[in-house]
């Protein structure tokens, strides 16, 4: 078989490989406490289940428009009104099968040779997975160099060259859980009117997984940007619906016939009982957000604190999402090596900060989406193997 080149080019989600080798070794009888995959472990909310139940059984089984239903791009048009006083034309809207495809879409959208993309590096694997894929140059920004794992806006605006065409932005990040406030972000926009020949694509997945009251300094807050904005966002992570693959993304207009054609030519469009759910979940109370988050909060202080209890470990404090990415260096192991120890010997399953950028190998990643009794126990269970 000849294969194509940029195959190789291609990476891949280590958390999926993290869970496969624990499941494996929970079959064979090894207890096992999963803190690897991020996602919230609550149940949809109720009157979202509903939504969807009724759109099958009212008969809305069949193919409709590849952009999305007309009321689904409403009740997000509503909902960004809603949370940030913001105008946008529905017709930008775009619903996709998840956050994911927004990713993908938006580099394929720009990425060539020759072409320079900035990003963040710790991040979720797949945007520079897809960036080496289009042949486009990556040039990273390294949140390491900040002990707090925030990014500074002057650095990101440093490396703008004339070749860039798209700059990379996730707030709150996975995996850092670090959160940069509305303060940066302001000079971060400011800075960027003087580069109108870049594209930003903020990745607002986890807007509604933000501690202690603070705002989410979202870009829809720039309307002097919104021509060249890219927003991602869904209803994975807020309504835990992970496996129903429903996102939606803000597009800059020029663009939304291209994209619409690559959904045409992926996955035509998303079933329609999840588009109803999603409208039920955005028009919706948001009571199920906020016990999710004072339990969320609970577990963040919970892992912080037992992780910077652990000798030879340090985190820092997550601003939002679900995330702790503690160096583990001085333990005297890499942090893959802490991985496959915590996982073979603590019974627990966790991510290597290596599979979220090259600069991370003192680093691993906790989810905290579990519950407090898990994760006091698989922070007794490392300290144990810790001696
Ligand atoms: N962006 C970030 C930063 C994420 O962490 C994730 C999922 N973990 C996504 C996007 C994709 O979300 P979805 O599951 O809706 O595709």
């Amino acid at each position: 078989m000849k294969l194509a080149t940029n195959l190789n080019r291609l990476g891949t989600e280590t958390a999926f490989s993290v869970l496969a080798e624990a499941k494996a070794l929970e079959a064979k009888g090894n207890p096992m406490i999963h803190l690897g995959l991020g996602q919230p472990d609550f149940k949809t909310p109720k009157h979202v289940v509903e939504a969807a139940k009724k759109a099958l059984d009212d008969g809305h089984h069949g193919y409709v428009m590849s952009n999305g239903i007309p009321e689904c791009r409403q009740a997000v048009t509503r909902w960004i009104k809603r949370r940030y006083n913001a105008d946008v034309d529905f017709e930008r809207i775009l619903i996709m099968p998840g956050g994911k495809p927004t990713m993908s879409y938006a580099i394929q959208c720009f990425g060539e040779p020759g072409a320079e993309i900035i990003h963040p590096t710790p991040a979720f694997p797949i945007y520079e997975s897809m960036i080496n894929y289009t042949g486009s140059t990556p040039v990273p920004y390294d949140l390491t160099e900040d002990k707090d794992l925030k990014f500074n806006p002057e650095k990101i605006l440093s490396l703008i060259t004339d070749k860039t065409r798209l700059l990379i932005l996730i707030n709150p990040n996975n995996p850092t859980g670090s959160f940069v406030e509305k303060e940066a972000i302001d000079v971060l926009a400011e800075g960027l009117k003087k580069y109108p020949h870049v594209t930003i694509l903020s990745d607002e997945i986890y807007s509604r997984q933000i501690f202690d009251n603070k705002e989410m300094p979202s870009f829809f807050h720039y309307p002097e940007l919104r021509d060249r904005l890219i927003v991602l966002e869904g209803w994975s992570k807020a309504y835990s619906m992970t496996g129903w693959r429903l996102g939606w993304s803000f597009w800059p207009k020029e663009l939304v016939e291209h994209v619409n054609k690559l959904l045409i030519n992926s996955v035509s469009c998303v079933n329609a009982a999840a588009q109803f759910a999603g409208i039920a979940a955005l028009d919706g109370p948001d009571d199920s957000i906020d016990e999710m988050m004072v339990k969320f909060t609970q577990r963040r202080d919970l892992i912080h604190k037992g992780l910077n209890d652990l000798p030879g470990v340090e985190c820092s404090l997550p601003g939002g999402a679900f995330y702790a990415f503690p160096k583990v260096v001085g333990t005297g192991m890499s942090g893959a090596e802490f991985c496959k120890k915590a996982m073979h010997e603590a019974g627990v399953a966790i991510v290597p900060g290596t599979a979220f950028g090259k600069t991370c190998n003192d680093y691993v990643r906790f989810s905290f989406a579990a519950s407090r009794d898990n994760i006091s126990q698989a922070l007794e269970n490392i300290k144990k193997m810790l001696g």
